[in-house]
């Protein structure tokens, strides 16, 4: 079922098959009919992540990005709306010669010849297939009974993991009926699993592993224990110590070809920090969104690239999440004095966007640590134009006609748009201004990052802000990538998303050098 955490222990099993030297990728299947994330809300569904090529997907891929160090595109993100649409278009092209088009085979067909077709590029020799939903799920269906085509088909070559939930009772006992009844579902589906990982508590007890493996048929090995960690980052060594990746291997009759220990070392790194510091988001939470779970899964990625900043640098960010409209009706003074740095995360809408720029006020003339990401940049830009150029009613044309459109849409680029309807989307270069923050945080003059967006920095401003100290070091033509204070220990905003490039053990330029900034103001 959702939120059991089947991304991480998928990107976990992928990670161990890297460790011992083999090429993995994976796939994501979301059985919605959604064509992809993009209009998904980040407050239900969690961040909508974006790709190289501007693919709009789950957040789970990130978690394969992160955890197996690649970059995927959105072929790698199936949906019920992708592999509809195909088939209804191919149909409508008469490809199907007159048949009448069904879910078996057309919709299966369409779905391994996806799974095939990724699993097969760039030298992948291992592809991990996660199917989204719950065994039962009207949705699902198609998903799973491709799956059982593709065993035959593939004989051998196919492993089954089937991730459950052993619920504990009031007085500490594993239950495993949920289990049971699952894998009689997927029984009853003609999908008997080759692996059981059972998300629990505590530790499975060696009693109940028996009892799953006994009813469920697999060998007492392949019942493996998922309980809780501290941090997602632990999962892999967690899974490698219940002997998971020895079993999987002897099955597929796979050799290890190395014995990769850098992951070991990065939760070694992460856990013996050296300090802390303290980091408030300012964002839109919605009431819907007000426990901390679905917050840290709308902003999920720049979670995760401010812990890999706290890795490397050994001080590990603790996060308050502060809510703008709060802010707007309070005074700054106080509800942040307590951080090191502030953090403006993207956003749309004009819900929040005053107690924002209250916050991007504070951390310009007290001087503390500012990271603006895409909107955090746009509304960085917007306070400067009120506060510092004295533009009146200065805005983005997001939120309607305004005297001051310092924010505005640009007219179409070149070749610029063609991957989104109107969104600036996935990967883009910018260029760095020579002796600026941005090229010394990157140690370079050329960057890609990705993006997601649809207003930019109007140009006719850009003398006047420079002149009173608002920066645009980092260009893409005519447009603005990176917006810097140079009077100023670390005012960093950028109109991309930097946090998507961030990886463990490859921390994010600007998030690393984000936390060194706040770790010497608390020093100080
Ligand atoms: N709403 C802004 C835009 O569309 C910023 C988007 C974002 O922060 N991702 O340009």
């Amino acid at each position: 079922m959702s939120g059991l955490g089947k991304g991480i222990t998928a990107a976990s099993i992928g990670r161990l098959l890297m460790n011992r030297g083999y090429r993995v990728t994976a796939i994501k299947i979301d059985p919605y009919i959604n064509i992809d994330a993009g209009l998904m809300s980040p407050f239900q569904h969690g961040e909508v992540y974006v790709l190289k090529d501007g693919g709009e997907v789950d957040l789970d891929l990130g978690n394969y990005e992160r955890f197996l160090d690649v970059e995927l595109t959105r072929e790698h993100n199936i949906t019920t709306g992708k592999v509809y649409k195909t088939v209804i278009e191919k149909e409508r092209r008469g490809e199907y010669l007159g048949k009448t088009v069904q879910i078996i085979p057309h919709i299966t067909d369409e779905i391994k010849r996806r799974i095939r077709s990724v699993s097969r590029e760039g030298g992948n020799e291992i592809c991990l297939v996660e199917v989204g939903g719950t065994v039962g799920d009207i949705e699902s269906m198609p998903f799973l009974e491709a799956m059982r085509q593709l065993r035959h088909e593939e004989s051998g070559n196919i492993f089954f993991v089937h991730v459950t939930l052993a619920p504990t009772t009031m007085d500490g006992e594993q239950k495993t009926k949920p289990t049971q009844h699952s894998v009689k579902e997927m029984r009853g589906l003609g999908l008997q699993p080759d692996m059981i990982a059972v998300r629990c508590e505590k530790p499975l007890l060696p009693e109940t592993k028996q009892k799953i493996a006994h009813f469920c048929d697999v060998p007492i090995e392949a019942v493996i224990s998922c309980h809780d960690a501290d941090d997602i980052y632990q999962v892999p060594l967690q899974l490698e110590k219940e002997g998971l990746s020895t079993y999987l291997m002897k099955e597929m009759r796979l050799f290890p070809l190395d014995e990769r220990k850098d992951w070991d070392e990065l939760v070694r790194k992460m856990d013996s920090p050296r300090g802390q510091v303290l980091v408030a988001i300012v964002g839109k939470y919605t009431a819907s969104s007000q426990c901390t779970d679905t917050m840290e899964d709308a902003y999920l990625s720049i979670r995760e690239a401010l812990k890999h900043a706290g890795i490397e640098s050994g001080f590990r960010p603790l996060i308050s999440w502060i809510d703008a409209e709060e802010l707007n009706h309070g005074a700054p003074e106080i509800m942040l004095r307590e951080f090191d740095g502030i953090l403006v995360p993207g956003g749309f809408g004009s819900r929040g966007t005053e107690g924002k720029m209250k916050a991007v006020e504070y951390a310009r003339t007290r001087k503390v640590p500012y990271l603006g990401i895409c909107f955090g940049m746009q509304l960085a830009v917007v306070e400067f134009a009120r506060n510092v150029l004295g533009l009146v009613g200065a805005n983005s044309t997001e939120f309607g006609d305004t005297q001051h459109p310092v924010i505005a849409l640009l007219p179409e680029q070149e070749g610029l748009r063609e991957m989104g309807a109107t969104m600036r989307l996935g990967n883009y270069a910018a260029h760095l201004l020579e002796g600026s923050l941005a090229h010394r945080i990157y140690g370079s003059t050329d960057i890609v990052e990705r993006h997601r967006h649809r207003y930019e920095v109007n140009p006719s401003y850009i003398d006047a802000m420079e002149e009173k100290g608002l920066i645009f070091s980092g260009r893409n033509g005519d447009l603005m990538e990176i917006a810097e204070i140079s009077d100023h220990p670390f005012f960093f905003a950028s109109q991309f998303h930097p946090e998507m490039r961030s990886r463990p053990g490859r921390p994010s330029p600007p998030f690393l050098a984000f936390v060194e900034a706040m770790a010497e103001r608390r020093a100080r």
